[in-house]
């Protein structure tokens, strides 16, 4: 159930100028964004949302216990055999239609996103437009997604096929949240699954509202909303009836879904936390380096998983790149471009990060306090003289803090860069091919970014390392993660009548089965060890034999090994072409090459 508080546009004050962010008036308490409502924290109970920019309520909604949790699941189950048997093209379909009625509702669903979590409008409603895209993306290249065949015997097939894994619970973080929740939803759902999502407590209305509008395309309970907090995520993650869980959203959360997730058995992928290095090398103009770094550091105030966390900078460029640093810092702050934190909770960890590298030695060049007023509002700030003993450097600043330390090579800025404990990505800035080269080679994160902080390709994904993460979360690699590949190994059928002149075992009844018929070849010997799906041993492709002979039938059809004209067994007589009396060449078992020879010709 949900409340809303009514608000309609330019209720919380008029934006300031020069593009501004909408900064609300008012003398509402200080906000705390989510506050937990009756009943919590420790049993679920009302999420009371707060709007960050001014503390105002925007709304209740009560949280999923328990029973609706257990309930939710046991709906995505009973929906999902005819949403798995529905043809792909048909589920790609619906995505569209999703796409679509996303894109309608856009506007609106910004503008409660903006309320939520104080996304500035235009990054809101970018941010619904890219999930929007992204549904349209994994309709298109889900009926694609394909598997692979393998070369066996000639008459065989052999190939793979992806499968849904079942029910998919995707719990999701706030801060790009349609964005994110379209694209573990998309991937799911266009393979077939069915998907219970928990959106973030910072922003249930949304997550409530995005699950209405998907939905409402979709058969009953293909997807299946359920809103609160940690104990309804946990609740969730603990069903035995859930096959995968996809989680974005912070290292400490992650893990504990990877401990669960062990002991149910469901399949993970978590796309966690980022302490993301940038690199700037001697030789880059210092002010578009600085650029760079208040981009990665200060976009969405900080709240990306990717933002700039810590900056090594070449002594040589250091004293031009901090002066221009501080410049993008200070007209952000000036013209007021940042959006608040998401909420005061935030906010106090951002300022305790900052308050433990001003003890340590840093200095604030700008920004570096909580201001005064309503509101979780914290400004861009850059700090200087900073140490790899630091909190702010080893921890993901959830915030819009740009942290510095000079090193004096490239060596350096590299080794420090490498020793952290996450590993999600990292920008290097540099004219040096040899030092780009380096740093793609070493850092042990999974996307290395060379003069451009942000801007991948659409539907780029990678596999975070360390404390990030496992698995794929973005692109068409998540189509594998929502599916289980089966390999599939036909062979051909011993037809009525066909039957009857299999060659013998070269050996006696006891003797393992012999399925390489090129004997003395070492290669194929080698690859009959190769014991896999399909392996020799039973029949499948790897370690084929040689080639069958050539149809010389007249019938089209090549002949079998089987066949009696082309080494059956030639004590065969029983006419009865059932193979009945052959000696150890029943129907199930392995073929056997012509070329193997003959019983007692060894
Ligand atoms: P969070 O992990 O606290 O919350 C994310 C979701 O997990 C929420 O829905 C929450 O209710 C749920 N949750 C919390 N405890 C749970 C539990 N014990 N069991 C199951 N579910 C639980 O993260 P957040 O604060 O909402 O998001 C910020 C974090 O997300 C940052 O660390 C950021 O880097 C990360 N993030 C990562 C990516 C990425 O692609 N790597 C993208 C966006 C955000």
């Amino acid at each position: 159930m949900t409340t809303f508080a009514p608000s309609t546009p330019g209720e919380h004050g008029t934006s300031a100028a020069g593009g501004a962010e909408e900064r609300p008036a008012g003398g509402a308490e200080p906000a705390r964004g989510t506050a937990p409502g009756p009943g919590t924290p420790g049993t679920p109970g009302t999420l009371t949302v707060l709007d960050p920019r001014d503390g105002s309520r925007v709304g209740d909604v009560v949280e999923a216990d328990r029973e609706a949790v257990v309930d939710a699941v046991r709906r995505a189950r009973a929906a999902h055999d005819a949403w798995m048997r529905t043809d792909a093209a048909a589920r790609g379909q619906l995505l569209h239609e999703a796409a679509a009625a996303l894109r309608e509702r856009a506007p609106e669903l910004a503008a409660l996103n903006q309320r939520e979590t104080g996304k500035p409008q235009g990054d809101s409603l970018g941010g619904v437009l890219a999930g929007a895209d992204t549904l349209r993306q994994y309709a298109e290249i889900g009926p694609l997604h394909r598997g692979r065949s393998l070369v066996g015997a000639r008459e065989a097939a052999d190939f793979t096929i992806d499968q849904p894994r079942g029910v998919v619970a995707a719990i999701t973080p706030w801060n790009d949240p349609v964005a994110v929740a379209c694209g573990l939803l998309g991937a799911a759902l266009v393979t077939g699954n069915t998907v219970v999502h928990k959106p973030s407590e910072r922003c249930p209305h949304v997550g409530e509202l995005l699950g209405e509008i998907v939905a409402g395309v979709l058969p009953a309970d293909v997807l299946v909303t359920v809103s609160g907090g940690a104990l309804t995520g946990a609740a969730l993650t603990e069903q035995p009836d859930v096959d995968a869980v996809a989680h974005v959203g912070s290292t400490a959360t992650g893990r504990r879904i990877a401990r669960v997730a062990a002991l149910t058995g469901a399949h993970v992928v978590l796309e966690n936390g980022g302490d993301d290095a940038l690199l700037v090398d001697a030789d880059v103009d210092p002010a578009w380096a600085a650029e760079q770094a208040a981009i990665g550091a200060f976009a969405n105030a900080g709240q990306i998983c990717t933002s700039v966390e810590r900056v090594y900078v070449h002594r040589a460029v250091a004293p031009a790149f901090v002066e221009a640093l501080v410049a993008e810092a200070t007209r952000r702050n000036e013209r007021g471009e940042l959006g608040p934190l998401v909420d005061g909770r935030l906010r106090d960890e951002v300022q305790r990060q900052v308050d433990d590298a001003l003890a340590g030695g840093a200095r604030a060049l700008v920004g570096g306090a909580v201001p005064a007023g309503p509101g979780s509002w914290y400004p861009a700030t850059v700090l200087v003289d900073c140490t790899s003993r630091m909190t702010v450097m080893q921890e993901e600043t959830f915030g819009p803090v740009a942290p510095v330390q000079v090193v004096d090579d490239f060596d350096e800025a590299l080794a420090l860069a490498c020793a952290d404990r996450y590993g999600l990505a990292a920008t290097v800035l540099t004219g040096s091919i040899a030092h780009a080269n380096r740093a793609v080679a070493e850092l042990p994160v999974g996307t290395v970014k060379v003069n451009a902080v942000f801007g991948g390709a659409p539907g780029g994904s990678a596999q975070p390392r360390g404390e990030s993460g496992a698995g794929f979360g973005y692109g068409p690699e998540l189509l594998d993660e929502m599916t289980l590949t089966k390999v599939v190994h036909y062979g051909v059928p011993v037809l009525a009548g066909e039957r009857g002149a299999t060659p013998r075992s070269a050996g006696g009844a006891d003797e393992a089965p012999r399925t390489v018929a090129t004997a003395g070849s070492a290669d194929t010997a080698g690859l009959a060890g190769l014991a896999s799906p399909g392996s020799p041993a039973e029949g499948g492709a790897p370690a084929a034999p040689a080639d069958p002979p050539a149809d010389d039938t007249g019938t089209g059809r090549t002949p079998h090994p089987q066949d009696p004209a082309e080494g059956g067994d030639p004590d065969d007589d029983t006419g009865t072409g059932t193979g009945a009396g052959d000696e150890g060449a029943g129907g199930d078992q392995p073929r056997v090459h012509p070329s193997q020879p003959a019983e007692g010709e060894d």
